[in-house]
């Protein structure tokens, strides 16, 4: 008998919890400490200081683990855990990078990897640019769907066509563990941050690296140790208290966006929507600057901000930052849980506004 996955919900319900014992709580509560009791010359049988190891860290990395299919390493943030796996690199060794993941990637990249001696190949989200450019490579990074252009690649085709030498590292991001489990179609590390979706309240930043091979997963774990980009234990509990809700959040923002590309696209003053389908994110162009500008001043719940995946719905102009290609009333939405209709109506007002 195959062994059913259980729903979204349940499993977001459930990750990472002890066993019922009378008298415990379902979560854990926060585990403070910087140095634990620590007697005798066994130093390393136990963590005997935080960086070492927290158990709040290890309930929220076993909940991941779940979701994932592989074993979790947690960061202080997402690009903390990026950079773990960025700066492992060597001089002479080959990246492949998109060139529009998500902008810190790129400027480690440019910025820190270059001036080490790490040759970068830059590359659009697409299938055949990546096999192009991948001979040689020590490390083959692809984010999918890409941010914000939200492009997709097939995470199994590009395994099957780089070979087996490569580290595959795949930024799950904007997919989640609940639509994309990258390990299992062959890469060897998902990144992500916890920022997005995953923790949704817009409360806190955490990352964390899933891998298959423990022996990667001690290397990172090290490298968390000594260079101190360590998670706060407040902040992983409130992360996997808040995982309850994920697979709700992600049910409801993902119904919000499906309705908002769809009324979208019936609009003349709307161009270039862009909804691979899944998730909660949507991006689309209006006129030029001035006509976002209007919409934002005539949404009442559409917040300007950055960052998505949050149970408010946001949006920015992405030109704003100057770090992407794309149009200058180009915008990328993130939609929140609110009720669907309240937020068509507010759209459609805002929209009217914006073209008018
Ligand atoms: C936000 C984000 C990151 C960085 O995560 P932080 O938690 O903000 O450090 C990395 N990749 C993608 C795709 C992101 O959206």
């Amino acid at each position: 008998m195959s062994a059913r996955r259980r729903g979204d919900s349940t499993r977001s319900v459930h990750a990472g919890l002890p066993p019922a014992e009378n008298g415990t709580p379902y979560l854990p509560g926060p585990t403070f400490a910087s140095a634990y009791h620590l007697a005798g010359d066994d130093v390393h049988a136990v963590p005997g200081y935080l960086r070492e190891g927290n158990p709040t860290w290890a309930a929220y990395e076993a909940a991941l683990a779940e979701l994932e299919g592989g074993e979790v390493v947690l960061f202080a943030s997402g690009m903390a855990a990026c950079s773990a796996l960025l700066l492992a690199l060597e001089p002479g060794q080959i990246l492949v990078v998109p060139d529009d993941c998500y902008f810190g990637v790129r400027v480690v990249a440019r910025d820190h990897l270059v001036a080490r001696g790490v040759v970068v190949r830059s590359v659009p989200t697409d299938l055949d640019a990546v096999v192009a450019a991948c001979a040689d490579a020590a490390m083959v990074w692809i984010e999918t769907p890409s941010n914000p252009k939200l492009d997709v690649l097939d995470v199994a085709a590009v395994r099957a066509a780089i070979g087996p030498d490569a580290t595959l590292v795949v930024d799950n991001t904007l997919a989640t563990p609940l639509v994309q489990r990258p390990l299992e179609l062959g890469a060897d590390v998902s990144v992500a941050s916890a920022s997005k979706h995953l923790t949704g309240h817009s409360d806190l930043l955490l990352g964390y690296c899933a891998v298959s091979d423990p022996e990667r997963a001690a290397a990172l774990r090290a490298w968390r140790g000594l260079t101190g980009a360590i998670p706060g234990p407040f902040e992983a509990w409130l992360a996997h208290r808040s995982l309850a809700t994920f697979g709700v959040r992600v049910e409801r923002g993902t119904a919000n966006a499906r309705a908002v590309a769809d009324l979208l696209g019936t609009r003349d003053d709307v161009r270039g929507v862009r909804y691979p389908g899944f998730g909660t994110v949507v991006g689309f162009e209006l006129a030029d600057a001035a006509a976002v500008a209007r919409f934002f001043g005539a949404s009442s719940l559409v917040t300007e901000a950055t960052s998505f995946g949050g149970v408010h719905t946001n949006a920015e102009r992405r030109g704003r930052w100057g770090s992407d290609d794309v149009a200058e009333g180009f915008v990328r939405f993130s939609a929140g849980i609110e009720d669907t209709e309240d937020l068509l109506a507010d759209l459609i007002a805002a929209l009217d506004a914006a073209s008018a």
